[in-house]
This record gives C-alpha cells, sequence and structure tokens, in this order.
C-alpha cells in the first residue's frame, strides 16, 4: 500500500491491470486491486502494463506501456497523427466495436445518472426503486455508417507560424502549438482541398500568420464548408484585424484554386484567447450563405450558424426525431434550440404548425429564409433562450402537442425543463449529444410524470468518441 490510505497506487508506478469498459475519451477503463485506472491506449477486453500518471482520490490516470494481452478488437490506427492529434479517439478500435461502446456509454449514463431500467441490460446503479413497475427503456443498437471516413463537411483549422512560415493544422493536444497537417481521414477531400489552396494562397501573397504568443500576426482560422449536395463551398478567414493586404488577390486566388467556391467571408477576431470566431463577420466575395440539402429540404448555411457535420447520419437522425414525434399533421409542435430550422422543417411537412427557438439571431435569420425557400408557410421563429422564450409562448396560448429538444452539451436549462412539464405535450422527443446531461434531464421529466420509452443512438462522428441520439418521450396520462 502506498500514497493516500485505501488508494493502491502512486503516481510513476507501473501497474498491471484489466480493462473492462472504455471512456467517451476513449481511454480504457482499468482495475488495478479495485481502484480505477483510465488508461490512455488501452481497450475494453485488453491487459496492460500502464504507468500511472496521476492519482486522485476515487480514481486514477496511466498511460499504457506495455500490451500483456492485446483485444482482438484492436486495429492500427490509419492516420498517421492519431496519437498528436487528438482529433479522434477511436481509430484503434474496429468500426463495429465503437458502435457497441457507444451504445453501451448510453446505457451506462441512463442507469447510473437517469436510474432508468435498460431492456436486456442488468440494473445497474442506484437501488432500482425508481425502475420498480415500470417498462423498462429500449435502447437500440447505434446507428453507424456504411464508410465511416470521410464525412465532416467542415473544418475550422488554426493558422500560425512555423519554422518555415504559415502553417496550419490542429493544435497539437494539450497545447497551443500548431501542427502542419494535409490530409485529415474524418474531413470530406473537398475541405482539404480548399484548406490547402486558402494557405498557399496566403503563402504566395505573403498574408502574415497570427502568432498566439505575441498577439501578432493577420490570419488566425481558416474555416471552410462544403455542402456535397449543391458542390458549394464556403471560406471563412479569421483574421486579427480588419485589413487584409493584397486582399482583391487573395479573393483572386482563392476563386481560381477552390472549385465551386460560392462564399468567401472574413470574420474579425482581436482577442488575446482561444475563442475561434469575434464578433465581426462580413462577405469579401459572393454569397453570404451556401446552400445545402438534407432529404428534401434545402438549407442556406451562413458563416456562424451551426449545421450538422455528418450529412449523411444528419438525414438518419432527424428521420427519426420525426417518427419518434409520431405526428398526423395536426399537431402543434415547439422546436427548442432550433439551429437555422433544421429539424423544425422536417417537422413542419408533417405538422399543422411548428415554433422553433434559437439563440444565435443569424441562426434564425437562416431559420427564416429556410422556411420561405423550401415554401414552408406553417413554421414561425423566435430569438432568445429557449427557456425565456417558451413560458411567453404559453403566456400567449400555443399549446404544443409535441415539443423537441436539441440543446448544446451541456444539456436543457432546468427553467425550460420545468415550463415543459406545466405545457404537458404528449410527447417529447429529445435529441442529445452528451448522454450524462440527457439522463439527469431525462429523469427530471421522469419524476414530472413522463416516461422515457426508446433511445436510438445515430453515430454522427465516427472514429471519434461522441455519441448523439435521439430519445422518444411519453407522457404518462393518469
Ligand atoms: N437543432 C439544430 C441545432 C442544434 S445545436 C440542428 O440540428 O441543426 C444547439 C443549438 O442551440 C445551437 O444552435 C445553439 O446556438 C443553440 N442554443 C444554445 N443555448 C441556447 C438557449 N439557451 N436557448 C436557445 N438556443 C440555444
Amino acid at each position: 500500500m502506498s500514497g493516500e490510505r485505501g488508494i493502491p497506487v502512486r503516481t510513476g508506478q507501473v501497474a498491471e491491470c484489466e480493462i473492462v469498459g472504455l471512456t467517451h475519451e476513449g481511454e480504457g477503463v482499468g482495475r488495478y486491486q479495485g481502484f480505477t485506472l483510465f488508461v490512455h491506449g488501452a481497450l475494453p477486453g485488453e491487459r496492460v502494463r500502464a504507468e500511472v500518471v496521476s492519482v486522485g482520490k476515487s480514481f486514477g490516470r496511466a498511460r499504457v506501456t506495455q500490451l500483456l494481452a492485446a483485444s482482438p478488437e484492436r486495429r492500427s490506427a490509419p492516420c498517421p497523427l492519431f496519437e498528436v492529434c487528438g482529433g479522434c479517439q477511436l481509430q484503434h478500435l474496429d468500426y463495429p466495436a465503437q458502435l457497441h461502446w457507444k451504445r453501451r456509454h448510453v446505457v451506462d449514463n441512463l442507469a447510473r445518472i437517469g436510474k432508468l431500467p435498460v431492456a436486456g441490460e442488468e440494473a445497474a446503479g442506484g437501488d432500482g426503486s425508481a425502475a420498480a413497475g415500470r417498462e423498462p427503456v429500449v435502447v437500440h443498437p447505434t446507428i453507424g455508417m456504411e464508410d465511416p471516413w470521410r464525412y465532416r463537411n467542415k473544418a475550422q483549422v488554426p493558422i500560425g507560424r512555423g519554422e518555415a512560415g504559415l502553417i496550419g493544422g490542429f493544435f497539437e493536444e494539450g497545447s497551443h502549438d500548431i501542427v502542419e497537417m494535409e490530409a485529415c481521414l474524418i474531413q470530406q477531400e473537398e475541405n482539404e482541398e480548399t484548406v490547402r489552396a486558402v494557405k498557399e494562397s496566403a503563402r504566395t501573397l505573403g498574408i502574415s500568420a497570427y502568432d498566439r504568443a505575441s498577439g501578432r500576426g493577420l490570419l488566425r482560422h481558416v474555416v471552410v464548408r462544403n455542402a456535397a449536395a449543391t458542390g458549394q463551398r464556403m471560406v471563412v478567414l479569421v483574421t486579427n484585424g480588419r485589413e487584409i493586404p493584397r486582399e482583391m488577390e487573395l479573393i483572386a486566388l482563392i476563386r481560381e484554386r477552390v472549385p465551386g467556391v460560392a462564399s468567401i467571408v472574413q470574420n474579425v477576431n482581436t482577442m488575446r484567447s482561444s475563442v475561434v470566431f469575434g464578433e465581426i463577420t462580413r462577405t469579401m466575395w459572393g454569397e453570404d450563405v451556401i446552400y445545402d440539402e438534407i432529404g428534401d429540404i434545402r438549407f442556406a448555411i451562413s458563416a456562424r450558424s451551426f449545421f450538422q457535420v455528418n450529412p449523411e447520419q444528419t438525414e438518419r437522425l432527424y428521420r427519426t426525431a420525426v417518427e419518434f414525434a409520431g405526428l398526423s399533421g395536426e399537431e402543434t409542435v415547439v422546436d427548442a434550440y432550433c439551429g437555422i430550422g433544421t429539424i423544425t422543417l422536417f417537422l413542419a411537412r408533417h405538422a399543422r404548425r411548428v415554433y422553433g427557438v434559437e439563440i444565435v439571431p443569424e441562426a434564425i435569420e437562416d431559420a427564416r429564409r429556410n422556411a420561405a425557400l423550401n415554401g414552408i408557410g406553417n413554421a414561425e421563429f423566435a430569438v432568445g433562450r429557449a427557456e425565456a422564450v417558451l413560458p411567453r409562448w404559453q403566456k400567449s396560448g400555443v399549446k404544443p402537442d409535441v415539443i423537441v429538444v436539441d440543446p448544446p452539451r451541456k444539456g436543457c436549462d432546468p427553467a425550460l425543463i420545468a415550463t415543459m412539464l406545466e405545457l404537458r405535450p404528449k410527447r417529447i422527443v429529445y435529441v442529445s449529444c452528451n448522454p450524462s446531461t440527457l439522463a439527469r434531464d431525462l429523469r427530471l421529466l421522469e419524476d414530472g410524470g413522463y416516461r422515457t420509452v426508446e433511445v436510438q443512438p445515430v453515430d454522427m462522428f465516427p472514429q471519434t468518441g461522441h455519441v448523439e441520439c435521439v430519445i422518444g418521450i411519453q407522457r404518462i396520462d393518469t
């Protein structure tokens, strides 16, 4: 025994352990004499020797030094930068196993944090009292991609100064040093081509790269989007100042080198922080937006708007959300956290009236434009915090039959949940990118008279640890 009382390891020690699980960060969950170690580089089912790098009260962190027994699901990561980049966490795990562990992660959170019984799973966590006498939640197998590579339609590339001048790629994990990158296997090839062309053009014209240490230099980030359905591309140059020297030449070079470029935008960010975008956005050339399609709906996307990054899986995600909404065409539906109105417009085709609310004003402008673009006349949008706007709608007499929520990682605001419970819609559809805040919110809904019926995990981000789910929730009528 060493270190703190009851903790069997200390920093620097090499421990031999069995890996029994996988965290959403792609670390193996190891057990060493009953103590939990999160082991970087280890996979479930493996036996490893690992060097302990830190020890806390309830768990420690370690790094594999030797694989004693490898998992049959282990493979070598196809990307040579896998270890340094940190953008992907699961390239060393077979794709079917990735899908399995993503479902597992959802199940564990529902049980542990949500205290929900899951069909086909042994009751885990809690005392099971909340689970007594109710139908268990069905968690379906994760919907994966046929080809889980080259799916991202957006790249956000930090630019910096290397020894030989302007470079761009990614921040080395845990630092602000930029590593030059030519290829990223989860990016659509078009994005790679666009980024390369922009970097080369900037080099040709002697446009300076931002230096994070001194705060000097112009080009901070290159953000590019590719709309596969229309072939249009967008380039956003995030600059440390308004003036771009030789701007006309830069535009000309980008147009010459980037096929399909339809929009070149500047965003000015002079802050000394790691936030990517600043307040001012201006179109340098072309349109303010590019157009993409999901299913049979067309979307205008502007530089700052949120748009799902995996178009193929997004369609599956939205179709599942519409299916769980169970619409007959007569319903009033609210879509909270609606972004540019993506789910809202999918729902509008099947409902009497839909209301979307979103905090980013530009996104709501896009949402309105998108409704018009698709000839959808039964959608209404409001700018604001969902938790503030929903009570306003409630006062003005809006009575939703179904509420859809698709919040950011931190989940729903408690005030929004409270208002939902007052409005008592027949169904709630929750689209979640974070199983732990999801489980927390489901517990509140369950305690307020709702039942979680089914959960559909969808793999929106293959090779990474992230998992997205759609949840069908019903009001219990008493
Ligand atoms: N449903 C959309 C967007 C989901 S992302 C889609 O699938 O494309 C979550 C969105 O919630 C973002 O657009 C973000 O700007 C917005 N948001 C964050 N906090 C919010 C709040 N308190 N109220 C309303 N919208 C919010």
